[in-house]
């Protein structure tokens, strides 16, 4: 017997008629490229969007056109998303930060045939297009007053191409599973993969985010997504902030601790949600400031480890809940969250943070278990540590043109490349990158739990630690350190600091300062290179 309940497709265009419709009044509040702050309401979106859908059809695009975006966090860039989707065209997002070579080779594998592009990023979009010959039309995020002399093919202000329509436009049905949009992992190893999300993925992922155990996000909440919409889909923010009405709060490309504190400040935003990198830079801002966050309830930090000290700074100096998160571009991206259970409603101190190093819980539509190589399932007792597996409606079933199958398995699973261990509350802590785990003997070496407490030190700015060559153990940690401006601290001291809170086996067997530690274009520690520079390191044990 079937149920008699409606065919209702979940659609991405449907959350902005949605938010128009109920929380129309809401603003989406931007740091506009040009400079000035601009204010919209989700009404107004709502009909950009519909003249974005009406001429990028005129123009010829239509169902499963990719159409690239290289762009901060802006209005344009969020009703473009929607515009796209609503003709049932996929956006696709490149990441600036990654080499322009890279970006050609991305557009080119996904075969984009036009890009929108924010005004930063004209000169780097001048050198990539030439390499991309299926791209014959450039729609710069600006007007008239502010298009510069470009050699991009096609190129016209967004503000005149969106002049043309007159909004008159009804969203494309479509079926739910329809592509919606496109995100690339960064490839640190061969070549970068696609992942392609669909509607009906987006949305549930939006429905999952916004639960109060996950982001807990209402229409009483300014949301503030730092985190870039060209890093693994803003972190769903796109689509669950519309969706419950809150008022958006768009950075632009000034993401250094004063300017976002400013909108912090300014704009009374209660949740925010970046990497870590992004809190280093507020909370030093703060700190030499000695600004206060008045209206901040939440943050969600993921994308990387978030520092214990991070989090206790947060919580005790300016009384801001720290949401510790995980996830990946393949799982649009959220797969746990760490909020607290009622078995922690009592925990304060130590026994707190504790719980909140752990990357948290999976909501409802993430599976999760860890297994050994074997692929036999691991108990969940918060040490036995091995891959971890995922699975759910918005999890990847495959990688754009078959790349990477090997990573998906015939129940659905998909191996992550994270190491990690399950807790008996159903708590996971990622310990390491697979390829970055250090073998030592034969044992496994958590690097990520060695960087956490290195960088409790109060004279370390940034710390790694990576596997070098060993004659007797294989492999050795060695722990790479920035120090604090004007600060030297000494190595003997780095490793008392350590002593008594891993296993002594586990203690870097030498320390090495450096003035800088290389990251990814999403901000995360290259233990490749620097694995590279540390080739012919020789360690004081071997
Ligand atoms: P990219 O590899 O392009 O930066 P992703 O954001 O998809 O893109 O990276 C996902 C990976 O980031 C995860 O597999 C995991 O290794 C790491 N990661 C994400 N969040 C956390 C976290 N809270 N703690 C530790 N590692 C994390």
């Amino acid at each position: 017997m079937q149920g008699l309940m409606q065919e209702w497709p979940l659609l991405c265009h449907k959350i902005l008629d949605h938010a128009a419709r109920q929380h129309g009044e809401r603003e989406v509040v931007t740091r506009s490229i040009e400079g000035p702050i601009v204010r919209q309401t989700y009404a107004q979106l709502r009909s950009r969007a519909l003249k974005v859908a009406q001429q990028l059809q005129r123009d010829g695009y239509g169902l499963g056109d990719r159409i690239a975006t290289l762009a901060w966090n802006t209005a344009r860039h969020l009703e473009a998303w929607y515009g796209i989707n609503g003709i049932g065209a996929v956006y696709h997002t490149l990441n600036p930060r990654l080499f322009p070579d890279q970006i050609a080779w991305i557009m080119n594998h996904a075969e984009d045939k036009l890009l929108f592009v924010d005004l930063t990023f004209v000169p780097l979009a001048e050198k990539i297009l030439p390499q991309v010959p299926s791209v014959k039309k450039v729609i710069v995020f600006t007007d008239a007053a502010h298009m510069p002399q470009t050699t991009l093919p096609g190129a016209v202000a967004y503000e005149d191409w969106l002049a043309q329509a007159d909004g008159d436009f009804q969203w494309l049905a479509l079926d739910e599973n329809t592509a919606s949009g496109m995100c690339y992992t960064s490839g640190t190893t061969g070549d970068p993969k696609g992942v392609v999300y669909s509607h009906r993925s987006n949305v549930l992922h939006a429905m999952m985010a916004v639960q109060p155990d996950a982001m807990g996000l209402s229409s009483r909440d300014a949301v503030m997504p730092v985190v870039p919409m060209f890093h693994a889909n803003a972190w769903g923010l796109a689509q669950s902030a519309p969706m419950v009405g809150a008022k958006m709060v768009m950075p632009g490309g000034k993401l250094d601790g004063e300017s976002v504190y400013e909108l912090l400040d300014t704009e009374k935003v209660s949740c925010t949600a970046a990497v870590p990198t992004v809190w280093l830079m507020l909370l030093q801002y703060l700190e030499s400031s000695g600004k206060k966050l008045h209206y901040l309830k939440r943050v969600i930090i993921g994308g990387s480890a978030c520092p214990r000290a991070m989090t206790e700074k947060f919580e005790r100096d300016f009384g801001v809940e720290v949401i510790h998160a995980w996830g990946m571009t393949e799982m649009s991206p959220l797969g746990s969250l760490c909020t607290m259970k009622p078995q922690h409603a009592n925990l304060a101190g130590d026994a707190l943070l504790d719980v909140k190093q752990k990357q948290g819980f999976a909501p409802f539509g993430v599976e999760m278990k860890v297994t050994d190589d074997d692929n036999n399932e691991l108990p969940w007792d918060g040490k036995t540590f091995g891959r971890l597996k995922v699975r759910g409606p918005a999890v990847a079933r495959a990688y754009y043109g078959g790349a990477g199958y090997e990573q998906f398995d015939d129940e659905n699973w998909f191996d992550t490349g994270d190491v990690a261990h399950i807790d008996e509350n159903g708590y996971m802590q990622v310990t390491d990158r697979a390829k970055d785990v250090i073998k030592s003997g034969g044992e496994w070496i958590s690097t990520i739990e060695l960087e956490n407490l290195a960088v409790g030190h109060p004279d370390v700015a940034e710390a790694a630690v990576i596997g070098v060559r060993h004659p007797k153990w294989d492999e050795r940690p060695l722990l790479v350190v920035v120090p604090k401006p004007g600060k030297q601290p000494d190595k003997q001291e780095l490793l008392n600091f350590l002593e008594g809170k891993v296993a002594k086996w586990w203690l870097p067997d030498d320390v090495a300062f450096v003035d800088e530690i290389p990251h990814t274009a999403t901000g995360k520690i290259q233990k490749t290179t620097l694995r590279e520079q540390f080739r012919q390191y020789q360690l004081p044990t071997a």
